[in-house]
């Protein structure tokens, strides 16, 4: 999610935090995790992620409202219509210039409060057989938000399924919008010995991060030339499967996935961060209470995607190539005050590479034959 502008305050340990959760009510999460850890021995990063973000009883995105100025964390298609408009046209673009299939799947990984889904059913309402032809497909793990994202798209026809799998066959136009820094990753700090693994164990009876025993070096081989001792990579093995799928898909099919988020080309360093009411916060402080996220490895996804061609943009490059400005100035022109301040700073705010512009990235995945989608 987006880290707040500013860096995180620095902790005072002499101050003991008296509203934090965990010493108001028992953490239930972190009770649980703890007697997984006693059972069977320290969790990788991934195993405590994955049950931080979705625990079925409590987990961050199953129980929270994480979105927005009174949640943890805000995202593009909450920050302007216009980031969902250009998507969707782009989509429809490509479905015309791949010959306008007369069957698709329409799909979105991670919907969120689907206002994304939202306002690209709404830009291309007008484009002739596009709605007629498409097949919409919600993917979402949160029943809570699958409710939320239910009611953000009326009674348009559309089915959610957990996992891209379940998806009919077919020709694949796919967005993906800050889902995959939410999947969950391993660290491997290099040092002399071999690699060692964060893990979470437990210290004094409460969570605790540690260092696992060395790995043989041989176990990140391809990470040997452009790491020395006391560099850390991130792997997430989730993230390159669903991009593997997704090429596979798209290779074989046609299509075209826009996969959205913030991160760079090949992981290194620590990207780990837990995000509450838009300030940084301690990952252990309230296991299920605040979003866990990590940079995005497009190196890795890219790779993964193959036969699929890769095109890759920043996401102030992308959205201007759109004609982000343009449908910027025509909103304008309906707006005074306020309104226009708010949709003249969330312009800003989606492109400028001071904010979103240069640290988001997009990811465009097609087929090696099809022409490069409109924005690269
Ligand atoms: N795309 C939205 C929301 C991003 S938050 C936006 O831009 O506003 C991440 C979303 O991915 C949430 O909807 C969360 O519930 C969903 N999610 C996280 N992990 C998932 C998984 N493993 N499978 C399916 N959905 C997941």
């Amino acid at each position: 999610m987006i880290a707040p502008a500013s860096d995180p305050p620095a902790p005072n340990p002499a101050v003991p935090n008296l509203l934090a959760p965990n010493l108001l009510a028992p953490n239930l999460l972190a009770q649980h995790l703890a007697r997984r850890i006693a059972a069977s021995g320290p969790l990788t990063l991934a195993e405590f992620m994955a049950e931080a973000l979705l625990h079925p009883d409590h987990g961050y995105y199953t129980t929270r409202e994480p979105f927005g100025t009174q949640g943890d964390f805000t995202t593009a298609p909450e920050i302007s219509q216009m980031f969902g408009e250009l998507l969707g046209l782009c989509l429809a673009q490509a479905w015309v210039d791949q010959g306008c299939p007369p069957a698709f799947v329409l799909a979105e990984l991670g919907p969120g409060r689907g206002t994304l889904m939202a306002d690209l059913l709404r830009a291309t309402r007008r484009v002739p057989g596009f709605h007629a032809a498409a097949q919409l497909y919600l993917v979402e793990a949160s029943p809570r938000l699958r409710a939320r994202q239910r009611a953000a798209l009326g009674n348009h026809p559309a089915d959610w399924a957990a996992d891209l799998r379940d998806l009919p066959d077919g020709p694949l136009f796919l967005v993906a919008n800050e889902f995959f820094d939410a999947l969950p990753i391993r660290q491997f700090l290099r040092d002399p010995a071999g690699w060692r693994e964060r893990l979470l164990g437990l210290q004094d009876g409460r969570l605790a991060f540690g260092w696992g025993a060395p790995l043989p070096l041989a176990a990140l081989q391809d990470r040997l030339a452009d790491t020395i001792p006391g560099d850390m990579v991130e792997t997430c093995a989730p993230a390159q499967g669903i991009a593997g799928q997704i090429g596979a898909r798209i290779a074989a099919r046609g299509g075209l996935a826009l996969l959205i988020d913030y991160g760079g080309w090949r992981s290194l360093g620590d990207t780990f961060q837990a995000l509450s009411a838009h300030r940084f916060t301690d990952p252990l402080a309230a296991p299920g209470q605040a979003d866990l996220t990590a940079h995005v490895d497009f190196e890795a996804l890219a790779r993964a995607a193959d036969p699929a061609r890769c095109h890759m943009a920043t996401q102030g490059a992308f959205l201007l190539a759109l004609g982000v400005a343009q449908r910027s100035a025509a909103l304008a022109r309906r707006l005074t005050g306020v309104a226009l301040d708010r949709h003249l700073a969330a312009s800003y705010r989606l492109t400028a590479p001071t904010e979103m512009g240069s640290l988001f990235k997009v990811l465009a995945l097609t087929r090696a034959t099809d022409p490069a989608p409109p924005g690269f």
